[in-house]
Order: C-alpha cells, then sequence, then structure tokens
C-alpha cells in the first residue's frame, strides 16, 4: 500500500502573485467584509437567541432561513481566522471577538445550540410549517440543519484559535461537541426521552468537522464520534421515503416534490452503509463531505480504511456524474447527482459548494495515493467551476453554474445573472474560507520526496526526511505551461538527494480529464519537457507524475514546460444534451462562447466541421485581463468565434453563453457511435 503524503499547509506557503494573486486576496478585500455585513440578520437571531437564554421575551427574524443561516456566520469567522493569519487586523479581530460573544451567550448550558429550537418558532413560520425544524432538538432529520451549523461552529473555532490564540470560540465548540456526545451515544435525560439517538447527522460537515476538531484539540473522543457517526450512516435509521420520480429535465419540481425527495434514502447517503457505498448519489455536497471524511480517516489509519470505497465512488462520480468543468449536480435533482450520464448543459446544477468539496477530496486522494489523476480532477473543478463561483471583482456571486443559459432563466437562486448574496449564501462564504487556503493544495511531501500538485507562482519550504527544501515557483499557469522552480536545500551549502515530483496534468495526454465521457476528438497528446538547469531531461513518470531525482544543490533550477494548444472536445453520446456538439479547452481551463463576444446570440453559432486556425490574445474584463480564443473557419457558412475562460463568464452583465457548441451537419447520433 503505498505510504500517504503530508500535506503542505497554507500557512507554509507565501508570495502569491501571478494568476492566483487576484483570488487569494478576495476574501480579505471583498468576500469576510461583505460576508460581515449581510449576516447580520442571522447575527442578530443568534443575539436574541442569548436573550432569550437570559429569560428575555424574544422572536426571531425570519427574513433568512433559519435553519442555517448561523453556519454563514460561523464561515464568515472562519475565513477572517485566514485572514488574521496571514496579517494582524486589530479592528477585523475585534469585529470577531465580538461575534464569538454573542455565539458564546446564545449555547444553552448543557452545550445545545440552535436558534429555532431555544428560542421557538411561531407555528405558521414556513419553516416550522414544512416540517423543517420539527418539535424539538433532533427531530427533523436531514430536514433539519442542527448538526451542518454546529460543524461549521467547530471548523470556526479551530481557524480562530489556530490564529489568534483565543479559546472562547474552540470552548464553545467542544462544549457543543461533547453535548452531541451524549445526546447521541451516551443518552441524555434532556434529549429523545433519554435514550442515545444513534443516528447520523442530518449532514456530513458533523463528521468532517468532528476530525478537525479531534487533530485541532488531541481528542480522540472527536475522532471516535466521526468514525461512529460514520459507522451508523445507513445502518441504524434509513429513510423511508421514495425519492423523486424521475422529473422531466427543466421542470420545477413542487415543494412536496422537494421534501419527498430529501426523504429518500440516497439523499443523505443512507441508502447503504458507507463502506458498501459503489456509486456517487444523492445531494451532492452531503455526499462529497462524507468522502472528505472518510479520505481523513483513511489518512489516520495505516491500513487507509476506506481508501477502496472511496476510489471506487469516485471512479463513478468522475468516470460518469461529471460535468468537463469539474462540476457535479444537476438541477432538477434538488442538488443531487444524476444518473450516469445525465448531465444536461442548461440543467446543471454544479453548486460551487460541491466543486470545493470536489477540489478538496481529489487533493486528500491524491496525497493519499500518490495518484496524479485525483489532484487532476481538483484542478479542473478549481480552475473552472469553483473560480466561476465569484466574480472577477468579488462582488456577485454563481451559487448554480450551468454549462449554457439563455440570459433570461433565473437559474442563479432567481436571477439570470451573478447575483451580490443570496437568501441561502452557502456558496459565497465557503469561497470567504476556501480562497484563503487555497495553497496549502499546493505540495505534499513524504521522506524524500516532494510531490507538486498545482502550479502557481509561490514560495516555500518543506521539511524533507533529510533537512529542509527551499521552493520558488513561478509561473504564469494556466495562461501559459512553462513552470520554473528553483529547488535548494535550505540550511546548508551542500547538496542533497531527493525527488522532486511534477504532475503532468491529464489535458497533456488525450483527454481532458483522466476518466469519464469526453475525450480530445480522437487527438493525441501533447509532448511536455522537463529541463533542469536548462538541460532536457528523460524522466520516469509513475501514476502522472514525472520524477526528477538527483543531488540538489543552491542555484538548481526545473522546469516543466506543458504546451498549451486550443483543444476541442468529444462526448460519448450516452449524453444526449451534448450529442453533435463541440467543446473547447486550452491548458486546465475550459473555454465557453458569451453573447457579448459572438452577436447576435451563441445559439446561431454553428461550428465548421473542418476547425484548423486558432489564435489567442487577450481581453480586458473588468480590471483583469484574460485570455481570448478566436477559431477561424475557412468555411463561409460558419462564422468565426470567439471564446473567453468559462470562469470569467457572466461578468459583462446578463447575456448567453454555451459551453458545448453544435457542430454543421454533424450526425444527430455524434461522432462516437
Ligand atoms: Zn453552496
Amino acid at each position: 500500500m503505498t505510504r500517504a503524503l503530508t500535506p503542505v499547509p497554507f500557512t507554509d506557503v507565501d508570495g502569491i502573485a501571478d494568476f492566483w494573486a487576484n483570488p487569494v486576496r478576495l476574501p480579505e478585500t471583498k468576500l469576510v467584509p461583505r460576508g460581515l455585513l449581510r449576516t447580520a440578520v442571522a447575527v442578530e437571531n443568534l443575539r436574541r437567541t442569548g436573550a432569550k437564554l437570559r429569560g428575555e421575551d424574544v422572536e426571531l427574524l425570519l427574513s433568512v432561513p433559519i435553519r442555517h443561516c448561523a453556519s454563514e456566520v460561523f464561515k464568515v469567522i472562519e475565513g477572517a481566522a485566514y485572514v488574521l493569519r496571514r496579517r494582524r487586523d486589530a479592528r477585523l479581530e475585534a469585529d470577531v471577538d465580538e461575534l464569538v460573544d454573542v455565539i458564546a451567550a446564545a449555547q444553552q448550558p448543557d452545550g445545545y445550540l440552535y436558534e429555532p429550537h431555544i428560542v421557538g418558532v411561531p407555528a405558521d413560520a414556513e419553516e416550522r410549517r414544512l416540517g423543517l425544524l420539527g418539535p424539538g432538538p433532533y427531530t427533523a432529520g436531514d430536514l433539519s440543519h442542527e448538526t451542518y451549523n454546529m460543524g461549521h461552529l467547530y471548523e470556526a473555532a479551530v481557524a480562530y484559535r489556530d490564529a489568534t490564540g483565543k479559546r472562547a470560540l474552540l470552548d464553545v465548540a467542544e462544549k457543543n461537541a461533547r453535548h452531541i456526545e451524549r445526546a447521541f451515544f451516551l443518552g441524555d435525560p434532556a434529549y429523545n426521552d433519554g435514550i442515545p439517538i444513534e443516528r447520523a447527522p442530518d449532514h456530513q460537515e458533523m463528521e468532517l468537522a468532528l476530525l478537525k476538531l479531534a487533530s485541532a484539540t488531541g481528542e480522540d473522543r472527536y475522532r471516535r464520534m466521526a468514525k461512529r457517526f460514520l459507522e451508523i450512516r445507513g445502518v441504524t435509521f434509513v429513510p423511508s421515503g421514495a425519492g423523486l420520480a424521475d422529473p422531466q429535465v427543466g421542470q420545477h419540481p413542487s415543494l412536496a416534490d422537494v421534501i419527498a425527495h430529501i426523504q429518500a434514502p440516497e439523499f443523505a447517503q443512507q441508502h447503504a452503509p458507507v463502506a458498501e457505498q459503489t456509486t456517487a448519489v444523492g445531494h451532492a455536497v452531503r455526499a462529497l463531505y462524507q468522502y472528505i471524511a472518510m479520505a481523513d480517516i483513511a489518512a489516520l489509519t495505516d491500513e487507509q480504511e476506506y481508501l477502496p470505497v472511496l476510489t471506487r465512488i469516485w471512479d463513478d462520480m468522475a468516470g460518469r456524474k461529471m460535468y468537463l468543468t469539474g462540476g457535479v449536480g444537476v438541477a432538477h435533482r434538488i442538488e443531487s447527482f444524476g444518473a450516469p450520464f445525465e448531465l444536461p448543459n442548461a440543467g446543471s446544477y454544479s453548486e460551487t459548494c460541491a466543486a470545493i468539496a470536489n477540489v478538496l477530496l481529489g487533493i486528500r486522494l491524491a496525497v493519499l495515493t500518490r495518484d496524479a489523476a485525483f489532484a487532476d480532477v481538483a484542478e479542473i473543478a478549481l480552475y473552472n467551476n469553483v473560480l466561476a463561483g465569484t466574480s472577477l471583482d468579488g462582488e456577485t456571486f454563481f451559487y448554480v453554474n450551468p454549462l449554457e443559459s439563455d440570459g433570461s432563466h433565473p437559474f442563479n437562486h432567481g436571477s439570470a445573472a451573478r447575483s451580490p448574496w443570496f437568501s441561502t449564501a452557502c456558496c459565497p462564504t465557503n469561497l470567504a474560507r476556501f480562497l484563503p487556503q487555497l495553497p496549502g493544495l499546493f505540495y505534499a511531501h513524504g521522506d524524500d520526496d516532494l510531490y507538486v500538485l498545482l502550479y502557481a507562482t509561490n514560495t516555500t519550504e518543506v521539511a524533507l526526511a533529510g533537512g529542509r527544501v527551499r521552493v520558488t515557483q513561478q509561473t504564469r499557469y494556466p495562461y501559459e505551461g512553462g513552470v520554473r522552480i528553483a529547488v535548494e536545500p535550505a540550511e546548508s551549502d551542500a547538496s542533497r538527494r531527493f525527488a522532486v515530483h511534477l504532475r503532468i496534468p491529464s489535458w497533456t495526454g488525450g483527454r481532458f480529464l483522466p476518466s469519464g465521457p469526453y475525450d480530445f476528438d480522437g487527438e493525441p497528446g501533447t509532448e511536455w519537457q522537463v529541463r533542469v538547469n536548462g538541460r532536457v531531461l528523460e524522466v520516469p513518470v509513475s501514476s502522472g507524475f514525472a520524477m526528477v531525482e538527483r543531488e540538489w544543490s543552491a542555484g538548481d533550477v526545473v522546469e516543466l514546460v506543458l504546451p498549451m494548444p486550443v483543444r476541442r472536445n468529444s462526448c460519448v453520446p450516452e449524453v444526449t444534451s451534448n450529442r453533435g456538439r463541440r467543446a473547447f479547452t486550452r491548458g486546465p481551463l475550459v473555454l465557453c462562447a458569451e453573447d457579448v463576444d459572438n452577436p447576435p446570440s451563441v445559439f446561431e453559432l454553428e461550428l465548421a466541421r473542418d476547425l484548423s486556425a486558432f489564435t489567442v490574445d487577450s481581453t480586458a474584463i473588468g480590471e483583469l485581463d484574460v485570455p481570448r480564443v478566436r477559431i477561424h473557419t475557412a468555411d463561409d457558412r460558419s462564422a468565426d468565434l470567439t471564446l473567453i475562460p468559462y470562469f470569467a463568464w457572466g461578468n459583462r452583465g446578463a447575456g448567453a453563453m454555451s459551453v458545448w457548441l453544435p457542430v454543421a451537419d454533424d450526425p444527430a447520433e455524434g461522432p462516437n457511435s
């Protein structure tokens, strides 16, 4: 069995420049300040919960979904903590300290913390009327978000302790976790008539967060709780709902359908014990958070428990249920995975949160297995679906990330364009805490092996077995495929032997993603190159990593040259929406056509069968330059086509967009049948 690697934490990676300079700074400049403002109602509800506990007569404000609005406060605090970890900011810290006081005051003496059940909710309030809250704590099952909120509380508490050394929020989190242990596993007279609830949490955020709490505190009981929750999922309770009857693409299910769907066994992955699950099903974010928790358990055990299950599920997801953008989830399936090859373009859900989880899972699996394919998928999800989640200026957001929009259908939770916020704001608050941690996904190491998982301009020092190594990476990636990495022993002038492993992305081969329904239209891959100190080297490649093992000394530079031609992707005919269509990619970037560049309409575009000439220049969108690809055609029936990176779409107002474009005269059944 392959020995797992150790990731280099984001706090050890500095000097972020070039492509990532802007996105990684957005939490500090935009996402956290906006999050603090936009979660004011949720904070007020927490404040009122504290007042209720002091004996005051209060009611909750019902202008936000009260089931889960507190989670957004916790996620913004987590993002703020990572910002503070980089740079002291007395005012931001004071703001968070004030929030911590409000949260601590909203916690019951026994550790329970959930505003709706502490304050109480009028019987005619919508969330109560729909059965989304239940009559008391832990009675609404998977409709509730009690443990979802609590899990985000733990993650925020760990981050804030690590950033400031202050324990107050961590004390709240630990008190809550001990309450969960009593109520779910030991029996607490105040809950479920004193009988242990013994049921998997409403959201797998809890399992994931308990593992984080365990490693941050050294308390093994939290790890045991996470493990126990994973073991009882799909065992002690299996919902009996029928689920959602196969709806037509584009139809909007009724509320009754939605609730029936949530009560299906697959929705919260309770259709089978987790160790026996074989496919990616149900709510995509819940599923991916579960797989992340399972990967974290695998990393803690010598025998890498759960790893075979995870690779089996991942093969199903990446092979049959993932969009070209790395997105998962189908709109009419209600935030859930679709059936195999059910990947409608306009009807894609591809929630930003699910894509973030896909990145986190892929990097974890790459670290566990030393197999680059997992990181390849993480990279595609990152550069396409995740980055599309925020506008380039960090002012507006996509919750839903379709591969086609007519510019008028309000796919983005009521809007056909990017939105400044959402009533359920999981996605922008997730970006606020994910982007600052991104540099923690760049590197991993084991013994005398340094792995470069993602390419970006930065500097770090990595502790290999033989001593520390200084790494300075410079690149215009993902816009250009040259990566220059200076690698040298940090502590002495002497040379030392160790191996640098460079990920050779799947898109250098014959396909954009390492597996799944897409390939480069039958065209072969490109020739990449590794050079050391200017000399081309023949290097062995293992599981997608090129290995450069040698004596390294001061001044040594390894360069990776990855050609980035524009590639044309085709799709297997099982994906009916892509039949007779092609999509374009360049490097790790999916390209798309927008009306604004292709008047009068992208829906009038038709690709010539013979597409040979591409030119690449750049265009300014707002304050940033992004690459622009022009496809020229000799066929006078077809117009030239202008494409931009998918992540940059929707930055020039509402308008139509399409990734998969029809080919003139292509047989309806597509090229592969
Ligand atoms: Zn979300």
